[in-house]
């Protein structure tokens, strides 16, 4: 084993993030594991240490600095993980602990049933283009030390099963495996990148459990990559002898598109093209070869495509915080609490809407897509779409052109998104004005900004933000020493929205800017901080800065 009471991973705790804020315990049952998905294998993009961490200076030599401040230690970073593990500035593969592990992670979201939050410690493993065999075997090898040594700590059994929620979870499990069981947002890590490399969650576990069986030092041994698309089922190939055949069509009532039928399913599976299907002799689909976009491609198209229509990033972020508490921005999302109801899911309804086996989309009053769309006209204007163009209901660039006619039919939406001053401001008036859910409260507004704002700075571009680099001009700095402040137990708030407070301060800080949102102004620690996006300590009655 790697880790032990003298030697724990790195200790890096994310003490500006609202998670680590949000005072949320938990009794830990498992650990669950999550990659990010996205290509970029430095920890430095995800953690910073705080800004009063008495090892600042150390941590950002070891992690590296993140020039973006776009790292996850901020008020409005709605997500957190209990540890985190990829590259330190050297390239070394490491584990970074972000929270203590008592600390409830908002990592996997959640599903029908409930969600793993509640009882697993988690972690996301930074992803690289999954491509490299040196980088997987590190990250997989560290993975399973730094679970090894939670087992130990926490007395948990890496073979075992949890009864929780109506169902046995494992105790070491995996985002993609705990949402398939209704216990966390439907995410396909690690699932999408471990088998390439024949590793898997079942060989998480029984390489924990070797680890703990022995006390020595032991490694785990590189595997080399298995040349085999990811997504194939892992169901047992049947042999040849059988008496099924597989048919490769794009959907079954379209036997016009019968690329070929096969005795073996595997060579069925070789002969799937993209969108296409392999169906057993019954009709039933065996394997489907759809490709996969992430998620974080859906909302980079989502971002650019809106971005390029209103030329404002505070309306686009306005747009898409309420897109995300909508349906996640998932465009083949279905409301949830029909999911049982109708007896589909999200990918099943989309289907059979698509194959013209349902017919009652229009008038189901279900939600759907980006935006929910639950009304009859509205639905059927983006069927109508949809059919015109020849694709699936759930296709992303359909729903897009749609929200956008549907935006620029408003003339007050539109105008509100075109010329918003700030992320609140789009993000409110997109709430109030277009989704129009039952649901207007302060605190529906509050989660939506937070969410708004987290689009924002995910993909604002370097440039933007009141205060670039040349507009500090050498005049100002004497300026900007007038900004201090000394806070005396004073009221630290996370949005400029909140009632109530997340904490008190005491001591020197400065203020971070001189807007005035809802009677709060914005402070930071440092004078260096003045003005730098993502360098805010938190907002505080304007009164109090003095
Ligand atoms: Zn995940």
């Amino acid at each position: 084993m790697k880790y032990n009471e003298n030697n724990k991973p790195i200790i890096c705790m994310q003490t500006q993030s609202t998670c680590y804020n949000s005072g949320q315990r938990h009794t830990i049952k498992g650990i669950l594991f999550h990659s990010t998905g996205c290509n970029n294998p430095n920890i430095k993009r995800y953690v910073q240490p705080s800004d009063d961490d008495p090892n600042r200076e150390y941590l950002l030599q070891l992690l590296g600095v993140n020039t973006n401040h776009n790292d996850w230690n901020h008020i409005y970073h709605e997500a957190g993980l209990n540890a985190w593990i990829g590259k330190l500035a050297d390239g070394t593969v490491a584990t970074v602990q972000a929270m203590p592990y008592e600390f409830k992670p908002w990592g996997c979201g959640k599903g029908s049933r409930g969600s793993c939050n509640n009882g697993w410690i988690q972690f996301e493993i930074c992803e690289d283009n999954l491509a490299s065999p040196d980088y997987f075997n590190a990250v997989y090898a560290e993975s399973v030390e730094f679970a090894a040594y939670l087992c130990k700590m926490y007395n948990l059994d890496p073979m075992g099963t949890v009864d929780y929620q109506g169902v046995k979870v494992p105790v070491i499990t995996c985002h993609n495996d705990a949402a398939k069981l209704g216990l966390g947002c439907n995410h396909s890590d690690i699932n999408h990148w471990f088998p390439k490399y024949g590793k898997n969650m079942d060989t998480v576990r029984a390489d924990i459990k070797a680890l703990l069986g022995v006390a020595t030092d032991t490694t785990i041994k590189p595997v080399e990559p298995v040349v085999e698309p990811s997504n194939k089922p892992t169901t047992p190939i049947s042999d040849a002898t059988s008496d099924e055949l597989y048919r490769v069509r794009k959907s079954w009532n379209d036997a016009k598109s019968q690329i070929g039928a096969f005795k073996v399913l595997d060579n069925a599976i070789k002969a799937c093209k993209e969108d296409y299907s392999v169906f057993d002799s019954k009709g039933n689909v065996v394997y489907t070869n759809k490709p996969q976009t992430s998620q974080e491609e859906v909302e980079s198209k989502v971002w650019n495509e809106l971005l390029r229509v209103y030329k404002n990033e505070f309306g686009v972020a306005g747009i898409m915080g309420n897109l995300y508490a909508e349906s996640g921005i998932r465009p083949n999302n279905m409301q949830n609490t029909y999911e049982r109801k109708l007896g589909f899911s999200d990918e099943s309804y989309t289907d059979a809407v698509d194959n013209g086996l349902y017919g009652n989309f229009v008038n189901d009053a279900v939600g759907y897509g980006l935006a929910q769309w639950t009304f009859w006209s509205r639905k059927e204007g983006l069927l109508n779409l949809c059919k015109s163009k020849g694709v699936s209901i759930s296709d992303l660039s359909a729903q897009i052109l749609f929200l956008v006619r549907e935006i620029n039919a408003n003339s007050t939406v539109r105008n509100c998104i075109v010329s918003a001053t700030s992320v609140e401001e789009a993000s409110d008036c997109f709430l109030t004005k277009f989704e129009r859910p039952a649901d207007q409260s302060e605190n529906a507004k509050v989660k939506r900004r937070q969410f708004s704002f987290t689009y924002y700075n995910k993909f604002k571009s370097e440039n933007s933000g009141s205060t670039s680099e040349e507009s500090q001009s050498a005049e100002s700095v004497d300026e900007k020493s007038k900004n201090k402040i000394v806070l005396n137990n004073v009221a630290c708030y996370a949005t400029s929205s909140d009632k109530s407070p997340y904490s008190y301060k005491s001591g020197e800080y400065f203020l971070w800017g001189s807007e005035v949102i809802n009677g709060k102004v914005r402070i930071t620690t440092k004078e260096e901080f003045i003005g730098v996006n993502g360098k805010v300590t938190c907002w505080i009655n304007k009164e109090d800065a003095k």
